[in-house]
């Protein structure tokens, strides 16, 4: 089946329900499983999930195919297989704080919301968030999932050591310093090298945040003066609906240093917000974190959502786009004429900028970058419609989809848009002699013939 009907049937299960408490052995099929945003079901037989670290060598072993799973947060069928999905919910530990190395080792299926507070009581913080801290670390990095700030690179690029479980069985350990280009494909590497157990991650000293929001920056301001808004803070993310020549809102989040001042009510043309908002400006901002200029903590500030509540809208798709930033004037211009046949399909759109990163497989390879993400009302049959249209828009600036989110560019000119591909798949077999971490996602993918 192509990828692209293979969505559109997926999306036919459509419940948005979220899912029954699963117990600790394999599942059988007949208890539907669903991903975060309930539109995709998976259709692996059995889920496994082991309680340590240490089940997971013979484990593996024993199964034929078979898929990590994280807190299921990807829109699309990647972290499904047909066989055996292995949830990694109950690897949820710290394993040290190494003071002098400056690093946290931490179990893969952490979620970063769990730990980042225990992190902050000692002294210590990532570099940056996603919108979200409900996801785990590994399945955020295997993704190349990010945060915004024109210096920050990817959440991968806090990655200083990997910990894998090969599905022969085989423990691995990827250092940044020993381990060059083996490190460099393995890290943003789509679920398809083996089981991730542990990941170490690079820390520095705590620092404090604030956010201040401002609304209806005019789009001529945005054209004009683009890198200066997205340089503003050290994590800036724009809002848009994509209509009425302006942009919703401006999310600027500044480490509050000595010198930190308060930003006065205009912004190149945007009123300073007066009350919390949600990017979404009609929800309720109670799900959001502490806006107005409020310092705190860099967890609960670098995130637009708390842990413990919903993030975003719950009953949504997602979409993301990544062009060089030297195009994103350009791509953000080609968008917005097509604003009239986006906006009734859409929630809302956000705008953010990623540092370049060295992984052969992150859409963020060797350039500076800038996502456009597309949140999307739950309707499929529209919303693909949508996509390929997009995409052709922003072809001629490069574009890569978000691996965790819904595309339908073709496998050719996705496998074009990679330089290192072809090393990346001898990595894979290296890895998974066999193919028992294939599944159709990556056969529909880089596999495709
Ligand atoms: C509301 C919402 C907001 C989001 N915001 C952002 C955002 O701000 N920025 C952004 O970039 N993305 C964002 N995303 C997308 C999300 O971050 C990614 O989809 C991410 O991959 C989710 O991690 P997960 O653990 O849920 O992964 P899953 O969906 O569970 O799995 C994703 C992939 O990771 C693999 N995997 C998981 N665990 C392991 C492991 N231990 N070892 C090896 N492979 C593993 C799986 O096999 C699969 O291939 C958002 C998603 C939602 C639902």
């Amino acid at each position: 089946m192509k990828r692209k009907e293979f969505l559109k049937t997926s999306s036919a299960l459509v419940a948005g329900s979220f899912l029954s408490p699963l117990h600790h052995s394999a599942q059988s099929k007949e208890m539907v499983r669903k991903n975060w945003a309930g539109n995709y079901t998976y259709q692996a037989e059995h889920l496994h999930e082991p309680r340590s670290v240490e089940e997971i060598p013979a484990l593996v072993k024993k199964l034929e195919l078979q898929k990590p799973l994280g807190s299921r947060h990807c829109f699309n069928n990647i972290a499904d297989s047909p066989l055996n999905q292995i949830s990694t919910q109950h690897l949820n530990q710290i394993v040290e704080i190494n003071e002098e190395a400056k690093t946290i080792k931490v179990e893969a299926g952490v979620r970063y919301g769990d730990f980042a507070p225990e992190l902050h009581r000692r002294g210590y913080a990532l570099h940056n968030l996603a919108s979200l801290p409900h996801i785990s670390v590994a399945g955020a990095c295997v993704t190349g999932t990010h945060g915004s700030g024109v210096n920050n690179g990817n959440l991968s690029t806090a990655v200083a050591a990997l910990e894998f479980v090969t599905p022969e069985g085989e423990v691995v350990t990827l250092h940044r310093e020993k381990d060059g280009d083996a490190f460099n494909g393995a890290v943003v590497n789509l679920g398809s090298i083996g089981l991730i157990t542990k990941v170490t991650l690079d820390i520095q000293e705590t620092f404090i945040v604030r956010q201040d929001l401002f609304q209806e920056l005019p789009l001529a301001s945005l054209q004009d003066h683009f890198d200066e808004i997205m340089s503003s803070g050290y994590s800036v993310s724009l809002f848009t609906d994509w209509l009425n020549d302006q942009v919703s809102q401006i999310w600027i989040k500044r480490r509050v240093e000595e010198d930190t001042s308060d930003m006065e009510d205009d912004f190149y043309g945007a009123q300073a917000a007066t009350r919390d908002l949600h990017p979404i400006t009609r929800l309720s901002a109670e799900h959001c974190t502490e806006q107005l200029g409020v310092p705190g903590p860099w967890y609960e500030r670098l995130p637009h959502f708390k842990m413990g509540f919903t993030p975003s809208s719950g009953e949504e798709l997602q979409s993301e786009y990544f062009v060089p930033r030297r195009n994103a004037v350009d791509a953000i211009m080609a968008i917005e004429k097509m604003g009239d046949q986006i906006f009734p399909q859409l929630l809302i759109s956000e705008i953010r900028t990623i540092a370049a990163d060295s992984f052969w497989m992150s859409p963020c390879y060797q350039q500076d970058s800038v996502a456009i993400h597309f949140t999307w009302k739950q309707n499929w049959a529209e919303v693909q419609k949508l996509l390929p249209k997009i995409e052709a828009e922003l072809s001629p600036y490069g574009v890569r989809p978000h691996w965790g989110k819904l595309f339908t560019l073709d496998a050719k000119v996705l496998q074009s848009l990679y330089e290192k591909l072809a090393d990346f798949l001898q990595l894979t077999k290296t890895y998974d002699p066999q193919g028992k971490l294939r599944n159709a996602y990556l056969n529909d993918t880089i596999y495709a013939a």
